[in-house]
């Protein structure tokens, strides 16, 4: 069964959108896929292309972007994921202009969203440390006064985006006595930035071409002008405000991942035979297409509702939590039948599936893990 991958969000502009970022895909993102996979990050030029084609931070507003919406953002997302294309980090990217477009000040808004918007500045975000990654207030990272402004010390790991990272928002303590209202959120420009010390790319499972690093902050001197929204406390309230929007991403780019990998698996068993027939006509292959087509289809109505209301500024925390638990533990099953279905060739990096298999296991984890996703349903029962 071919699935058809209308969204009930899409419209004719949208369509041409998609166009235009399935165009750039091939002529820009493709191409290079391989070698980025071994060099493990995608370099600066694919983000201002990216930039200069109109891709990024498509939601951003007007006068400093293109004014578009959650839905301009879906369609990139999108397309990336059916390919398995994890290089660049556009959600990360387009995450940090939202914290400063909803938490920053004027000027900070002025000064780095238009950098963001062209990609000669590539955003990060910095919450994890070696030691603590679900447990946000026992970040270890301090953030003290010093004259008018602030020196920044401490570790941060597992950081997307990391290596090519011009911008990075680092989470902070200013008050270690004060709990959630003891952290701060700081603007760090890593251009010319003495004590700021980028670590290894480090070596994943999967998102083979997406650089993920540790950040070092050695006394890293920042003015007051880059603590966001330029009070002092609003670090854990500012990164709960843009939750439902992250984790619905994750959900967003979970099914588009299955989709992808449904066709690629429809297309492969009709071509491959065992036995004298092709693997396609074994009831097992067709009740196992029947279960992901199934699955598939639920999700995308419940995905698309999420799209719906988030555009409208009505999707809460925990439906979003759900979004993201159930898109990412379905993109799981799926991948992992697919891989199966292509028996020993599923297990090959050049086989799109292979590669969707290793991407998959992170949505689990990253953004909040599902244990996390399943504690913050639970309280708003
Ligand atoms: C590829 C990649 C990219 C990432 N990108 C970023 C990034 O850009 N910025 C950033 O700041 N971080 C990033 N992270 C970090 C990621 O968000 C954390 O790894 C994640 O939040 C889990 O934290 P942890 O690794 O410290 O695991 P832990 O918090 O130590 O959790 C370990 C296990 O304990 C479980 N657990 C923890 N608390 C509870 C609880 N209360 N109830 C039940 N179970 C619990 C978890 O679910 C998990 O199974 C990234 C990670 C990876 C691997």
């Amino acid at each position: 069964m071919a699935l058809t991958f209308r969204r009930s969000w899409s419209d004719p502009d949208l369509d041409q959108y998609r166009d235009t970022v399935v165009r750039f895909i091939d002529e820009h993102m493709l191409p290079g896929d391989e070698a980025a996979r071994h060099r493990g990050h995608v370099g600066h030029e694919l983000w201002r292309q990216a930039g200069q084609t109109g891709l990024l931070c498509t939601d951003i507003p007007e006068p400093w972007g293109a004014g578009g919406d959650f839905r301009h953002e879906a369609v990139l997302y999108e397309e990336m994921a059916r390919r398995s294309l994890t290089g660049m980090n556009a959600s990360v990217h387009t995450i940090v202009a939202h914290y400063l477009l909803n938490h920053g000040t004027d000027a900070q808004r002025q000064r780095y969203l238009p950098r963001l918007v062209s990609g000669e500045c590539v955003g990060a975000i910095a919450m994890t440390e070696p030691g603590t990654g679900s447990d946000l207030q026992g970040i270890r990272t301090r953030a003290e006064r010093r004259g008018t402004g602030y020196v920044i010390n401490g570790s941060k790991t597992f950081i997307s985006n990391g290596f090519l990272a011009g911008l990075v928002l680092v989470v902070a303590k200013t008050d270690p006595t004060q709990g959630a209202r003891g952290l701060s959120i700081f603007i760090v420009d890593t251009a010319d930035c003495p004590g700021y010390r980028v670590g290894r790319v480090l070596d994943k499972m999967g998102l083979k071409a997406q650089d993920t690093s540790e950040l070092f902050f050695d006394d890293v001197a920042v003015g007051p002008e880059q603590l966001l929204g330029g009070r002092e406390g609003q670090g854990f309230f500012q990164l709960m405000a843009d939750l439902p929007y992250e984790r619905l991403i994750i959900g967003v780019t979970a099914l588009a991942a299955m989709e992808g990998a449904y066709q690629a698996t429809l297309d492969y068993v009709r071509e491959r035979k065992a036995f004298g027939q092709p693997i396609a006509d074994f009831q097992n292959t067709r009740f196992k297409l029947a279960e992901m087509a199934t699955e598939i289809t639920v999700g995308r109505a419940f995905i698309d509702r999420c799209v719906e209301d988030l555009v409208a500024g009505r999707l809460d925390t925990a439906t979003a939590s759900m979004a993201k638990l159930w898109g990412s533990e379905a993109q799981g099953r799926v991948v992992d039948a697919c891989v199966q279905l292509f028996g020993g060739y599923g297990y090959m990096n050049e086989y799109l599936v292979a590669r969707m298999y290793t991407d998959a296991r992170i949505q689990r984890i990253y953004g909040g893990t599902s244990e996390i996703m399943k504690e913050v349903i639970a309280r708003a029962l």
